[in-house]
């Protein structure tokens, strides 16, 4: 395969500004796991060549639980991604994280009940390492690109991954907020982010609050909802662009250790 890129960004197909990055191919991956969600459109910002992916699919049609998640991770490996920004929209599970505000999380607890979470199904096993298991060095970077720009960030935060499609009941959007300690709920983060583990690939998740899980004594609309997300897209395309200059093209400027995840993973 000719096509390489530096970084990755999957996410929603509008997140990318069409007058900032030019695509200049789209193309197909055939991977050993089956299909991508999409085709994979490649662009340049500043001289660094950028993969674009929809996680779910143009039109949006393929729902969390039947991503093929290891499809599109080892795609992005293919192409020689070493850097991987996933964006993705959020419900809250705290009064302060409010819809329109953007989170870095941290952490996760994963709810998921039947994905494919690994590359590794024998006869080579590893066991990743993930104590800490988004790239620090990436989660800096998005939070120091988005200074002066506007934005409510919030640098830390535990994502509870559903499986889903369904949302949450009353009870169990109090277990994820009280006995979970999470602060906001999604259905995509696991097992993308397993798959970039095990693939050595720097991952870090910005993610979009749009409203209030139903924890919440004050929902919010389906409107207040759009308008939101409206709002936030520009403010991510404008994020991105800062993040993708931020980025440090030579490996040698890599200051974390997910290049190095199966060093000591592999039996
Ligand atoms: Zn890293």
């Amino acid at each position: 395969m000719v096509s390489t890129a530096l970084i990755g960004i999957i996410g929603g197909s509008g997140i990318y500004d069409p007058e900032i990055f030019k695509i200049e191919e789209r193309i197909k991956v055939h991977t050993p796991y089956g299909e991508p969600s999409d085709f994979i459109s490649i662009g340049s910002f500043n001289n660094k060549r950028v993969a674009f992916l929809p996680r779910h699919g143009t039109g949006h049609r393929i729902p969390p639980h039947k991503i093929n998640y290891r499809a599109n991770i080892y795609a992005l490996a293919q192409l020689g991604v070493k850097w991987i920004i996933s964006v993705s929209a959020v419900g809250s599970l705290r009064d302060d994280y409010k819809p329109g505000d953007l989170v870095v999380p941290d952490q996760f607890v994963d709810m998921t009940k039947k994905r494919e979470y690994t590359f590794y199904d024998g006869p080579q096993v590893a066991h990743i390492s993930m104590a800490d298991p988004f790239c620090e060095q990436l989660r800096e970077i998005i939070i120091e690109s988005s200074a002066d720009l506007g934005v409510v960030i919030h640098k830390r935060g535990n994502y509870i991954c559903i499986e889903g499609p369904r949302f949450s009941t009353r009870a169990e959007s109090l277990a994820w907020k009280r006995t979970l300690n999470g602060d906001v709920i999604g259905m995509t983060l696991v097992p993308e982010i397993n798959l970039a583990c095990e693939s050595q690939i720097c991952y870090a998740t910005l993610a979009m609050i749009t409203d209030y899980d139903v924890y919440s004594e004050h929902p919010v609309t389906a409107e207040e909802v759009e308008k939101v997300m409206k709002k936030n897209v520009e403010n991510v395309k404008k994020l991105l662009s800062r993040i993708i200059s931020n980025i440090p093209e030579n490996p040698d400027e890599k200051r974390c250790s997910c290049c190095k995840a199966l060093e000591k993973a592999l039996i």
